[in-house]
């Protein structure tokens, strides 16, 4: 399952973060994923749930955004929205094959406490 391996990225990620800040608890991880990406929300949130257990995400909310995909269109310069059929700049009417945002998959923004004092 691929959203398994991305979610183990992410929270990789996430514990690095963590580390490098001084977070002991994980409260927030924004990711962001272009539409392009055959990915399952709910595949994405049961991997998390899994594999941040027993860690400093553990409590944390995962909140998939999702991007618009994007081309850019070499003849007049010009970066529009695109759909998996239409391709084609508004402007010129030539079609791009200059994918610019669709297919990425990053980590946005990790929030978190550091060590309580209670
Ligand atoms: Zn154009």
């Amino acid at each position: 399952m691929h959203e398994l391996s991305i979610i183990y990225n992410v929270l990789e990620i996430a514990k690095e973060h963590a580390i490098n800040n001084a977070i002991s608890r994980v409260n927030k991880i924004v990711i962001n994923i272009g539409e392009f990406c055959a990915l399952q929300e709910d595949s994405l949130n049961f991997a998390f749930k899994n594999l941040s257990k027993d860690s400093l995400c553990e409590e944390a909310v995962l909140v998939i955004e999702k991007k618009d995909a994007q081309a850019y269109c070499k003849s007049c310069n010009y970066i529009f929205k695109i759909d998996l059929k239409h391709k084609v700049c508004p402007i010129c009417k030539q079609f791009s094959h200059d994918i610019t945002t669709g297919y990425e998959i990053l980590v946005a923004s990790i929030e978190g406490d550091s060590d309580e004092t209670i």
